[in-house]
């Protein structure tokens, strides 16, 4: 029988390897002078976008594969690029520009405008299939889509306040969704995971067996 173990681990996910434990300090922010997250060696240039710290990992692909996790670097890298999360190849459909997403309950968020916010990635059409057959949280819950466009929402993070002498208290929030337009919390978030608005949605299969239904044909 195959198992996962035989096919390559998709392009996003993290791997023992890559983990970095932080080090965490509060200090006053250079322009406003308001205390703000920030790592005892900061390093401004990349420990920073658009005024939230972002989780420092490696990139080396070494260790075991998480499969329940992805690799900060590589999951932004994917998002503003427009890469397959499995292959790191383009995941726009070359015939209509529209780009392949895979949507999940637990990674999704519906906004007011039929369109929504996503943590994942988008998957490549002929990546498709193998990421519904061998992944159990889609095989749960799936549907695929295209869509027309997306724009950088916000963070994925976890909340911290400051704590004596600057220290981070955990505030036990995590993996919360934090918009680019809050900026009262942005401060005091570590952000793990970048979260984007998809817009001009197409339905293109959803069953509780995708593998069934999906019609991928060219
Ligand atoms: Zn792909």
């Amino acid at each position: 029988m195959t198992t996962p173990q035989d096919i390559p681990a998709p392009y996003v996910l993290a791997y023992s390897g890559e983990a970095v434990t932080p080090r965490l300090i509060f200090t006053p922010d250079p322009l406003s002078g308001e205390l703000r997250l920030s790592y005892h060696k900061p390093r401004p240039r990349s420990d920073w976008h658009r005024g939230v710290l972002l989780a420092r990992t490696r990139t080396n692909r070494r260790g075991q594969v998480m499969w329940r996790m992805l690799n900060r670097h590589r999951q932004q890298e994917c998002m503003a690029k427009g890469l397959c999360q499995v292959c790191a190849g383009p995941a726009a459909d070359p015939a209509t520009g529209r780009i392949w997403w895979v949507i999940t309950e637990t990674g999704w968020r519906g906004t007011n405008d039929s369109g929504g916010l996503t943590n994942a990635p988008p998957t490549c059409r002929a990546c498709i299939p193998a990421s519904l057959r061998w992944c159990p949280q889609l095989r749960k819950s799936a549907a695929v889509y295209t869509v027309g466009g997306y724009e950088s929402a916000g963070v994925l993070a976890d909340l911290y306040e400051p704590g004596p002498g600057g220290m981070p208290v955990f505030t036990g929030d995590h993996n919360r969704f934090v918009g680019w337009e809050e900026f009262a919390l942005l401060p005091y978030a570590l952000a793990t995971q970048m979260v984007v608005h998809l817009n001009d949605m197409a339905l293109i299969e959803h069953g509780a067996d995708p593998r069934e239904t999906l019609l991928l044909t060219s």
